[in-house]
């Protein structure tokens, strides 16, 4: 696994006015982070650090897909993401977050930027994700489909459970 020790920014040591940032982010990344939503992606970050009078501004911009789950035909999927990091970040006494002002503790003085970034992707994700028109996987849209008329001309179900769930275990019986 790979470390996340890359996304940390030591604000002490940033001479320049502006710092360039830029990491690629892949799988690894979010194996390493270890969250729920998103396992797999590829994507781009760049942007800057600015350095400026009492605080830091940071801006990053954020593209390429993460792999997510098909609401459809429950097949991954590559979901498009493009979207952008604006924070402001002060040194005080304590770490704290507040909307986009970010208070580092100044004895650290050590901003780790892997969540935010992450956190960024996530929001970005759509509600509703699906494949484009004709890409889902067809074998399970039949059985998604089979299932629905059958439950519905069945109103007697005694398994209320998802429908979905019905068609994943059938077509694990089929293999
Ligand atoms: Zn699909």
């Amino acid at each position: 696994m790979r470390s996340l020790e890359q996304f940390k920014i030591d604000l002490k040591a940033l001479t320049d006015e502006v710092t360039p940032v830029a990491y690629e982010l892949d799988d690894q990344f979010f194996a390493a982070l270890d969250e729920v939503e998103i396992k797999q992606g590829s994507l781009h970050v760049s942007g800057s650090i600015r350095k400026a009078v009492g605080f830091y501004e940071l801006q990053l911009d954020i593209d390429g897909t993460v792999k997510v789950t098909c609401d459809r035909c429950l097949d991954m999927m590559d979901q498009p993401i493009a979207t952008d990091l604006e924070l402001v970040v002060k040194l005080g006494d304590e770490y704290s977050e507040q909307d986009e002002l970010i208070v580092v503790d100044e004895n650290e003085a050590m901003l780790d930027l892997s969540w935010f970034i992450y956190e960024q992707i996530a929001l970005a994700v759509p509600i509703q994700h699906v494949h484009q028109p004709g890409d889902c996987n067809d074998a399970m849209m039949r059985v998604l489909e089979e299932h629905s008329a059958a439950r519905s001309s069945d109103a007697d179900a005694k398994e209320d459970i998802d429908p979905r769930w019905n068609a994943l275990r059938e077509l694990k019986i089929e293999n």
